[in-house]
C-alpha cells in the first residue's frame, strides 16, 4: 500500500519549495515511482539511465530538476540552450516542450521545439532571442548546428529520452555527436521505455559518458580503470605476451571468473557492425596493433613486451564472428604472431557473458590456431 500522496513527498526527494509550488498550483502533489527513484540523482547532478514507460511521469522525472537548475544558473543567451532534450519524434518533442513550458514559465524559462518538419527560417527567428531548454529531433538538432543557428557549449544538462526508440530508428550516431557536442562536464540523463538487456544499458551508459565520474580507459588495453593503467596491466605476474581480445570490460570478468587464463587483455569497445554504423573506427583497433607492434610501450621504463600470441574472445554472434576475421585479417601482417579463437562448443548467437564458466575454460584451454 503506497503512503498517502502529499506534495511534500517532492520536498523530500530535494524538489526546492518554489518548483514544489508551481506543481502544487498545476495539481502534481504525488511523485511517481521513476520521479521517486531518479530525482535525488537528477538534483545531485549525477548522470543518470533509467526505464520509463510513457506515462510513468519521466518528463518530471527531468524536468523538475532541469528548471530548478535553470533557475538557479546564469541567463540563457541566443542560440545557446541552457538544457537540451533529445526526442525520436516531432509529437513527443512538442509534448515535453509543453510540459517543460508550463513548470517553466513560473521560473520565466523559455522552452523551445525544434523539430524536423517546421520550417528551418522560423526555428532561426525563434532562436534569435535567449533560449533556455531546446527539445529536439536529432536529424534537425544537427542541421541546427551545421548552420550555426544552434550552439551546445552552454548546455548544463542534456536528456536523452525514449533512448532505445532512438537507437532502434538508426538515430543514435546522432544523438552520440550531440552529446559529445555538449560540455564534458554537462549532466547526462536517459530514459529508456523498454527493458534493455544489461549490455546493452552498459553501452549507452559508456556512450553517454556516464562512467567519466573517476573512471578513465587503461592507456594500454584499454579496459574501464580507476588509474592510468589497470590492475591486470599493472601485474607482472600476468603473462604480457598473450593478449585475449574482447568486447567489453565485462567480458574480462568472465575470463577472470574461469581461472584459466594468465595472460592479458585488450577491450575493443564493441564488434564491427555495419547496421549500427560500427566500423574499424570506432573500436580500440589501432592501439591492438600497436601493443602488438611493439609501439606502445607497455609500463614506463621497461621495454615493450614481445606479444606472441593473441586470442580473439569475441563474442560468438554474427557481429562478434565479424570482428574476429577482420582482426585475423589485419593480424596476418604480423608472421611471428600465433593467432586462435575460442574453441567451439560455445552456444552460437550468444554473448560471453552468459556462457558458463566450464564451457568457457574449455573454450580458452581448446582454443583453435588459426
Ligand atoms: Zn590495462
Amino acid at each position: 500500500m503506497p503512503p498517502p500522496a502529499e506534495s511534500s513527498d517532492f520536498r523530500q526527494l530535494g524538489t526546492p519549495e518554489a518548483i514544489v509550488s508551481i506543481l502544487r498550483a498545476q495539481r502534481i502533489t504525488s511523485p511517481t515511482a521513476v520521479q521517486v527513484a531518479t530525482l535525488p540523482d537528477a538534483f545531485a547532478g549525477k548522470d543518470v539511465l533509467a526505464q520509463a514507460p510513457t506515462g510513468s511521469g519521466k518528463t518530471l522525472a527531468f524536468g523538475i530538476p532541469l528548471v530548478t537548475l535553470l533557475n538557479n544558473a546564469s541567463p540563457a543567451l541566443p542560440r545557446y540552450p541552457r538544457a537540451l532534450i533529445i526526442s525520436p519524434t516531432r509529437e513527443l518533442a512538442d509534448q515535453i516542450a509543453d510540459v517543460l513550458a508550463d513548470i517553466g514559465a513560473a521560473a520565466g524559462l523559455r522552452v523551445l521545439s525544434l523539430v524536423g518538419g517546421d520550417p528551418v527560417a522560423k526555428q532561426q527567428t525563434l532562436l534569435a532571442a535567449p533560449v533556455d531548454i531546446a527539445v529536439v529531433t536529432p536529424g534537425r538538432a544537427h542541421d541546427l548546428r551545421r548552420r550555426g543557428l544552434l550552439n551546445l557549449e552552454q548546455v548544463l544538462t542534456v536528456v536523452v529520452d525514449e533512448a532505445d526508440m532512438l537507437a532502434d530508428m538508426g538515430f543514435l550516431p546522432d544523438v552520440l555527436g550531440l552529446v559529445r557536442a555538449c560540455p564534458k562536464s554537462a549532466q547526462r540523463i536517459a530514459f529508456h521505455v523498454l527493458h534493455m538487456e544489461p549490455e546493452d544499458i552498459e553501452r549507452l551508459q559508456n556512450a553517454l559518458g556516464a562512467v567519466r565520474d573517476g573512471v578513465t580507459f587503461c592507456r594500454i588495453c584499454c579496459n574501464i580503470s580507476r588509474e592510468d593503467v589497470c590492475r591486470i596491466c599493472i601485474n607482472s605476474q600476468r603473462d604480457a605476451s598473450t593478449i585475449c581480445v574482447v568486447e567489453e570490460p565485462k567480458d574480462i570478468q568472465v575470463i577472470e571468473r574461469t581461472g584459466e587464463y594468465s595472460g592479458r587483455y585488450h577491450v575493443l569497445g564493441g564488434a564491427l557492425d555495419p547496421l549500427a554504423n560500427v566500423g574499424p573506427k570506432d573500436l580500440a583497433i589501432a592501439p591492438l596493433l600497436k601493443r602488438i607492434g611493439g609501439v606502445l610501450p607497455d609500463l614506463e621504463g621497461e621495454e615493450s613486451p614481445q606479444v606472441k600470441e593473441v586470442i580473439l574472445a569475441t563474442d560468438p554472434d554474427t557481429e562478434g564472428e565479424a570482428t574476429a576475421s577482420y582482426l585475423v585479417r589485419l593480424l596476418k601482417d604480423f608472421p611471428e604472431l600465433t593467432i586462435s579463437r575460442l574453441a567451439s562448443g560455445m552456444p552460437l548467437g550468444g554473448d560471453l557473458e552468459f556462457v558458463d564458466e566450464l564451457t568457457l575454460s574449455r573454450a580458452l584451454s581448446g582454443r583453435l590456431k588459426l
